[in-house]
């Protein structure tokens, strides 16, 4: 039964926040928004406060549109919803508010405009840190030991350390943790200290905001007041020379300044493609530490620390199963326990090796089939009785040069690796002689059913 505005009161608030529980399920309503409370009901808006600024901005961003959906339910004629901060025992802090609106039937955030006091054009600089992102939350392996060791050394230290720190490895290793993770570090023990944590992307875009106001010097100021500097996955600022040159210029203005500067991206500096060689010799002055690939011990580790934050109990063999299983990266891992605790909490049955295997088929499946490059031209090589090493060789005889065209094909077709990848695992060869060589396959499979057969045997050999 819908109430009539007036009608929705601090009585009828806990309902609301009961069905928000059930909609998001437990971890999400204790981690966001069991702090939300009711404050007023006034005019066709109703005003709720969370203790800080970070958790308004993770509920606006994440939670508004069930939360909107929620109100709407409860109470009729609803026009906007105010999310102010007030700490706990405290008063609502002045020019906090952020309101989702409805107009026009679209539901609109709006940000309080004193929150942007001193700025000519519209902010949100940085971004929050993630909770959950700590250094007590990172479990150290091998893989990791170097960049966890020098982002505690960044996050400890009151002077600038290695500068830039450069850490760089594959998706779902830990970057943004790490980052993270020295960001609260920082807050905690030298809360003078001014640390600002943004994407690439984000800062290329307040860039480009910043030039459509004809504000880049607010812009540059902005970076030139704070302390400490993180942003993350730089790889997206390739190609875009406008602001590159920005970030060069910012770059070397707050490390001649002594403020600590802290990147991440997918590859090493000198690898990052599509970058000035200034600006990658300029990132890769300071340290430089690589995240590798996980180990077993790792990654078993990780859901160990993982399982008992979420207060769930898992047979080891479940945990084992999972880390020899799932290779890939942490964040396909993690996925695969919340799938597999929501299973079971759902269906209500335990959780085994063999509901893992059912639950997480699709997961089993690919990462089942990780087949390195080299691996199939070990085979192929076999196969064709070649020594390996012409895989990588520039001989272009017939005989050798028709299996390293089928390795490339089989390549290209059973790894998720890039044309320039593989020609670069065979000798270093352009990305044109990788295709050129799938396209010639294709074509000799289409018009040869004996070599069709050998091809796809190869194949299932490789893939079994
Ligand atoms: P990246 O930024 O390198 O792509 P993230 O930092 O986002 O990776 O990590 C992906 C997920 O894996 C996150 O949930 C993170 O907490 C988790 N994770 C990665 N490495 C570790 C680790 N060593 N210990 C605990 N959690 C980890
Ligand atoms: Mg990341």
């Amino acid at each position: 039964m819908k109430d009539s505005f007036l009608d929705f009161n601090e009585k009828k608030w806990p309902l609301l926040k009961k069905d928000l529980k059930k909609i998001v399920g437990d971890t999400a309503y204790n981690n966001w928004l069991k702090q939300l409370s009711f404050i007023s009901n006034k005019e066709n808006t109703i005003t709720l406060s969370v203790p800080t600024k970070f958790l308004r901005d993770w509920i606006v961003n994440n939670y508004s549109d069930k939360i909107k959906n929620e109100c709407k339910k409860y109470i009729e004629n609803i026009e906007a919803i105010k999310f102010v901060v007030k700490p706990v025992g405290g008063r609502v802090v002045p020019g906090t508010t952020r309101t989702i609106k409805s107009t026009d039937n679209q539901w609109k955030t709006t940000m309080d405009i004193r929150s942007n006091q001193g700025s000519s054009y519209p902010t949100d600089f940085g971004a929050p840190l993630d909770p959950r992102f700590t250094f007590d939350n990172f479990v150290v392996g091998k893989p990791n030991e170097l960049a966890f060791a020098a982002s505690e050394r960044v996050a400890e230290s009151e002077k600038v350390t290695f500068n830039p720190l450069f850490l760089y490895g594959g998706v779902g290793l830990g970057k943004t943790h790490l980052m993270h993770a020295i960001g609260w570090k920082i807050k905690e023990q030298q809360p003078d200290r001014k640390v600002i944590y943004l994407s690439a992307e984000k800062f290329m875009y307040q860039f480009v905001r910043a030039l459509r106001y004809k504000d880049t010097s607010a812009f540059k100021e902005q970076f030139r007041s704070i302390d400490v500097l993180m942003i993350d996955d730089v790889q997206f600022i390739s190609g875009k020379d406008n602001t590159q040159e920005e970030f060069f210029h910012t770059f070397n203005a707050l490390i001649e300044q002594n403020k600590q500067i802290v990147i991440s991206a997918d590859k090493s500096p000198s690898d990052l493609d599509g970058v000035q060689d200034r600006l990658k010799s300029r990132l890769g002055c300071g340290l430089v530490a690589d995240i590798h690939p996980t180990t077993y011990e790792l990654r078993l580790g990780i859901l160990i620390e993982k399982a008992q934050k979420r207060g769930v109990e898992i047979p080891p063999k479940v945990l084992e199963f999972l880390s020899h299983r799932i290779i890939s990266n942490v964040r396909e891992m993690e996925g695969a326990l919340n799938r597999l605790v929501a299973h079971a909490t759902l269906v209500g049955t335990s959780i085994t090796v063999e509901t893992a295997q059912v639950v997480l088929q699709d997961l089993l499946k690919t990462s089942n089939k990780k087949i390195t490059i080299e691996e199939i031209q070990k085979k192929v090589a076999e196969h064709f009785n070649i020594r390996l090493t012409d895989m990588h060789s520039p001989r272009r005889s017939r005989s050798v040069a028709r299996p390293r065209q089928i390795a490339m094909y089989l390549a290209k077709s059973i790894t998720s690796r890039s044309l320039p990848e593989i020609g670069r695992k065979f000798g270093g060869r352009d990305h044109t002689t990788v295709m050129h060589a799938v396209k010639k396959i294709e074509e000799l499979k289409h018009n040869d059913i004996n070599f069709n057969e050998d091809i796809e045997l190869l194949k299932r050999l490789i893939d079994s």
